[in-house]
């Protein structure tokens, strides 16, 4: 029968603590710390409860109260213990006699437990509880058979007493625990859930608002978004253009450029700087350069590829004129030794001319090659100077040198310098744009004159470096260039001339990195400086 009363005891315990952790669970999430108060007063009711079905032997009523309180000083603190230890005493009181050993026992467990409490803070909960209920078992054992002298004779009744009391605080730190655990899962995955909100409503507002395109292209190929600043620089919207096939909106003659490189981004998991050509809704065409950075997914392979795209049509203008402005003073600058080669020529011609009219005929082939010279020259200064549409070709890069040289020869001459040209054999043939190479070269060689006060000679050769490109040398005699300046050429303005622009390098490096080349320099002072470009050379030959 005892047994009976004990496991209704425990059924009741069980059913009363449980029921405010599952409605907690659906209400709020507060931790159970936060409401010691509440949980005392709650816990005292339960034990209330218990008293009121304890069975009753010889004037004492016998329950698993001391589970609850236990529990209560575990997870709660003795704030709340104190509560429902007075609780559980008051009705333990209205409802059995012997008072004494009742509040003696209470009292006693109530110190103790504080005192536990106090030493064992740092302590898990589930420790805690362990060492109240061995404080528990203790105290009893003392106060109960031994002082007062209840069921002396029967340990088993008091065994059985003290093993449920145990049962029900396993049973009740059980559920506690399993509450609290599933308390920390919940609220772990919301605070997970608010912060990937928060970071993805960051990021959505960042690539709403940027001029900056953004897209993102996923494995098959197909844009899966598309920032809506798109929409101002293509004026079409972000929907209609993931729909638009890639050919459609890029540049025909950039297309399969395009495509290879996002192909080399999926498999090679790389980086990639691109430059394309977009179409306007209003079918104009518009620059962009794009950062393309891949995404990896969970096993490693490229899931996306994030493209971020900038308009460059105004930074592009204003390096054509930048550009144009430098062409325009190197034309300027060769105007005086084109005239003084122009007036040579024709002193000769019209020396021939009178010549001719007293019936010299033998001087034709004279007359011929100095009016080629002239037109050579002329022509020569009139491309240059004339803005022309980038169109890439195949040129024999010794062409293009001596052409360079013999626009320079005229100027070179008056300073007594001289130019020696050392080609290796072949044709050495490059993709181009002729007069950005030939803008290339004549600055190096202006640089490398202006460099010459006293004149000497100019080495410019030409070699193939057996890994597919060749390198245009360029050795002058000059007054070479300090050690400390040599890496800031190429910077915009950086000049040590009187009148000089800085801005021939730069253009320099601009066209040769274009050109996928690139240029080094080493420099002696008072010896002379050596310029080196590399060009990618064309694999087939001109026949
Ligand atoms: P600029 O010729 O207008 O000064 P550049 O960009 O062509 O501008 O050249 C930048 C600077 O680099 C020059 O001012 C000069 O000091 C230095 N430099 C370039 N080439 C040579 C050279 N061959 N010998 C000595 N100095 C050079
Ligand atoms: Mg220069």
């Amino acid at each position: 029968m005892i047994l009976l009363d004990y496991i209704v005891n425990l059924s009741i315990f069980s059913l009363l603590v449980s029921v405010p952790l599952i409605l907690r669970s659906f209400i709020s999430h507060k931790p159970l710390k936060d409401l010691h108060l509440l949980g005392g007063l709650y816990a005292g009711i339960i034990s209330a409860i218990l008293v009121g079905i304890s069975f009753k032997e010889q004037g004492y009523s016998y329950d698993i109260r001391y589970a609850i309180l236990i529990l209560v000083f575990s997870y709660l603190g003795p704030g709340a213990g104190f509560i429902t230890g007075i609780i559980a005493l008051v009705s333990r009181l209205v409802i059995s006699e012997n008072w004494l050993p009742a509040i003696i026992g209470l009292s006693l467990i109530l110190i103790a437990f504080t005192v536990v409490h106090r030493y064992s803070r740092h302590l898990k909960a589930v420790r805690k509880t362990a060492i109240l209920y061995g404080v528990y078992c203790v105290i009893y054992i003392i106060t109960v058979p031994i002082i007062f002298n209840v069921f002396r004779d029967s340990p088993i009744f008091h065994l059985q007493y003290i093993l449920f009391v145990g049962l029900g605080v396993i049973v009740g730190s059980l559920l506690i625990e399993s509450y609290e655990r599933l308390i920390r899962i919940i609220t772990e995955k919301k605070r997970m859930e608010k912060t990937l909100e928060e970071s993805e409503s960051k990021y959505r507002l960042i690539a709403e608002n940027t001029s900056d395109l953004i897209a993102v292209m996923d494995r098959d190929r197909s844009l899966s978004y598309l920032s809506p600043s798109h929409e101002f620089a293509l004026g079409c919207e972000a929907a209609e253009l993931q729909n638009m096939e890639v050919d459609f909106v890029i540049h025909p003659d950039e297309a399969e450029n395009f495509q290879a490189g996002i192909e080399r981004i999926f498999e090679n998991n790389e980086r990639m700087a691109m430059e394309f050509r977009l179409k306007h809704r209003e079918g104009h065409w518009i620059e962009f350069e794009s950062r393309c950075m891949p995404v990896e997914g969970e096993n490693g392979v490229i899931e996306h590829v994030v493209m971020i795209s900038r308009d460059i049509s105004e930074r592009k203008k204003a390096e054509e004129f930048l550009l144009q402005s430098e062409k325009l003073s190197i034309v300027g600058e060769l105007a005086a030794g084109v005239a003084h080669e122009i007036r040579n020529p024709l002193t000769t011609i019209k020396g021939f001319l009178q010549l001719y009219k007293s019936g010299n005929s033998q001087i034709n082939g004279l007359l011929l090659s100095e009016l080629a010279r002239i037109e050579n020259i002329t022509t020569e200064m009139l491309t240059l100077g004339k803005p022309q549409a980038i169109q890439m070709d195949t040129a024999k890069l010794t062409e293009i040198i001596e052409n360079t040289v013999e626009l320079l020869s005229p100027q070179a001459n008056m300073n007594g310098i001289q130019f020696k040209l050392n080609f290796a054999d072949g044709d050495f043939l490059i993709s181009c744009e002729k007069n950005q190479i030939k803008q290339v070269f004549l600055n190096i060689i202006k640089n490398a004159m202006e460099a010459m006060e006293k004149g000497g000679d100019i080495e410019i050769s030409l070699k193939d470096n057996n890994e597919g490109e060749c390198i245009v040398s360029f050795q002058d005699q000059g007054c070479g260039i300090p050690d400390e300046f040599l890496p800031r050429l190429g910077e915009p303005f950086y000049t040590l001339k009187e009148k000089g622009t800085g801005l021939g390098l730069m253009i320099c490096h601009k066209i040769i990195k274009q050109h996928h080349g690139s240029i080094v320099y080493q420099s002696k002072i008072g010896e002379g400086t050596l310029i080196e470009i590399t060009l990618p050379l064309l694999r087939q030959t001109i026949r």
